[in-house]
């Protein structure tokens, strides 16, 4: 084999995979590196997967770029039918897709009913067709009593796509290709200099020239470019969400996605169709230090995904086979936005960040990215770009930030199965969230409520004080709330 390319692809999940595939019908001369795309921890064979535009939107997500993502969702899920067949024809599989989704909302899920409304309201302005419906008319929908539906959208439109056969598809696409060259190695570092990339250094096969390289390899990205000297610098850094799902036969047949709205860090509890006689049950999130947070699938992720998928699906899992098991690390940027183009080094290229939706958003960010390799006019808008990104970003307040992760926290921390007595899940959410005001925010914010407690400290010098700040804070959270209201009024 040749050391020269026209390009190189880093990386061989559904990303570098897809725009493998697009480059090659520009006849270019390309080379694929990959240790080996089906080893457990690539996000991709983890991935159910849900092509959810809309069932994926959360409350606490609606600024200027959600909603960009929201359109970028919107387009890819639109060109999905089409990009299918393409694989379908070039590798002579049928790929198993199944469309509908059903969004439930329960009582495991404190935020469920806000976020079923924001989704409702959003399927509204995009005038898209969908129904609400009794829960209990959900084909197969069998959850235990103590976690009966209250309330639930069919999207018709919305649909899976089984990502095992997709990715063997696009395998053996490409394989049949004689313009696509895909070797089983890992990349090490970047080749070239400040201005231009001129190539990759492999483990096994030392050094591969190409005039373009596009960087596809998921979180394996970071660790390129802490070997690259300089380059990392111009790219945000990549995390990883560690997610696990399994693979179960059943004795009857699901047609469509069940699933809640995103909860705790993750997509929900959910369900889909794999076959007509198995699904897919997902998925966990584990981000940076989290206990669990190693290569392989813990115990206690299994009991999370056990525990919802029976308990708030159908509880006829609990007699099943588990078929397959997997896990992997969605690519995570620091501002939660994917990260796709060129970066600012000539003939280099990025395409990642795709964190929950990356099957989704595939045929997109497959287009987006060879028009910008061969240089014709992007026909899509690219909101993500490394370019615009440093422009437009750093919309979150830090305030904001830790109230919706704290949310989230209280709620991940009580699963599976978890439910605090009374009202203490709020109680313990204002403990935090005042905790961590006096930690993170601006000097002489919440001051009173500061030397408040500090003097109460000081006067009672026993740690049966501490449940006192825990309800002084909770009363302070609420008192906070309603003179914001007034304030409104
Ligand atoms: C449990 C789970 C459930 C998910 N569910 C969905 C869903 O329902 N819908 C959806 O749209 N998305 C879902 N996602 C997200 C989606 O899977 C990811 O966004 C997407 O797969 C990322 O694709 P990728 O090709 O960038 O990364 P990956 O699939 O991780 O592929 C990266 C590849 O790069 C290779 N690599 C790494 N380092 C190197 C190196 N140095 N040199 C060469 N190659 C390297 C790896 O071997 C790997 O094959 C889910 C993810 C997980 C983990």
């Amino acid at each position: 084999m040749s050391n020269k390319f026209d390009i190189i692809i880093v990386g061989g999940g559904i990303i570098g995979k897809s725009i493998a595939l697009r480059l090659e019908q520009e006849h270019l001369n390309i080379l694929c590196i990959d240790p080996h795309y089906k080893a457990n921890g690539s996000a991709s064979l983890a991935a159910g997967a849900m092509l959810g535009a809309f069932a994926e939107i959360t409350t606490d997500k609606t600024n200027e770029m959600d909603k960009k993502e929201l359109q970028f969702r919107i387009q890819s899920q639109q060109i999905y039918p089409e990009y299918v067949e393409n694989v379908e024809e070039y590798s002579g599989r049928k790929v198993y897709q199944k469309n509908g989704t059903f969004i439930i909302a329960n009582v495991a899920g404190k935020l469920d009913r806000f976020n079923l409304k924001t989704i409702e309201e959003e399927l509204i302005q995009h005038k898209k067709t969908y129904e609400r419906i009794d829960p209990s008319a959900i084909p197969n929908f069998q959850p235990n009593r103590e976690y009966l539906a209250y309330q639930a959208l069919y999207l018709p439109f919305e649909g899976c796509v089984n990502t095992t056969d997709l990715l063997d598809a696009l395998t053996v696409a490409l394989e049949k290709s004689e313009r696509v060259n895909l070797m089983d190695d890992l990349v090490l570092s970047l080749l070239g200099n400040e201005q231009k990339i001129t190539g990759v250094r492999t483990k096994e096969n030392g050094e591969i020239y190409a005039n373009k390289v596009v960087l596809c390899a998921g979180v394996g990205i970071q660790k390129i470019l802490d070997f690259s000297s300089d380059i990392s610098k111009k790219l945000p850094t990549l995390m990883p969400g560690k997610g696990v799902s399994l693979v179960m036969d059943t004795e009857v047949e699901f047609e469509h996605v069940i699933r809640t709205p995103n909860r705790d860090f993750a997509c929900g509890t959910h369900i889909v169709p794999r076959s007509k006689n198995s699904v897919y049950i997902g998925a966990t999130n584990r981000i940076a230090n989290t206990p669990g947070l190693k290569d392989g699938v813990t115990a206690g992720e299994l009991h999370s995904l056990l525990h919802s998928a029976i308990h708030e699906i159908n509880t006829d899992f609990r007699t099943c086979n588990v078929q397959m098991m997997n896990y992997g690390s969605r690519p995570i940027t620091t501002d939660r936005y994917p990260l796709i183009g060129e970066v600012e080094l000539e003939g280099l290229f990025v395409a990642t960040g795709t964190y929950r939706n990356g099957v989704l958003m595939a045929p997109l960010i497959g287009d987006i990215v060879t028009d910008k390799i061969m240089n014709r006019n992007v026909r899509y808008e690219n909101p993500f770009s490394p370019e615009q990104r440093r422009i437009k970003y750093n919309h979150v307040t830090t305030d904001k930030l830790l109230e919706n992760g704290i949310k989230d926290l209280v709620s991940f921390i009580q699963e599976p199965a978890g439910f605090l007595p009374y009202n203490r899940s709020q109680e313990l959410e204002h403990f935090l969230q005042i905790l961590t005001k006096f930690a993170f925010l601006e000097e002489g914010e919440h001051q009173l409520l500061l030397e408040e407690s500090q003097q109460l400290l000081r006067d009672y010098p026993v740690s049966e004080i501490v449940p006192q700040l825990f309800y002084r804070f909770s009363e302070y959270m609420k008192e906070q709330k309603n003179m914001e209201e007034i304030i409104q009024v």
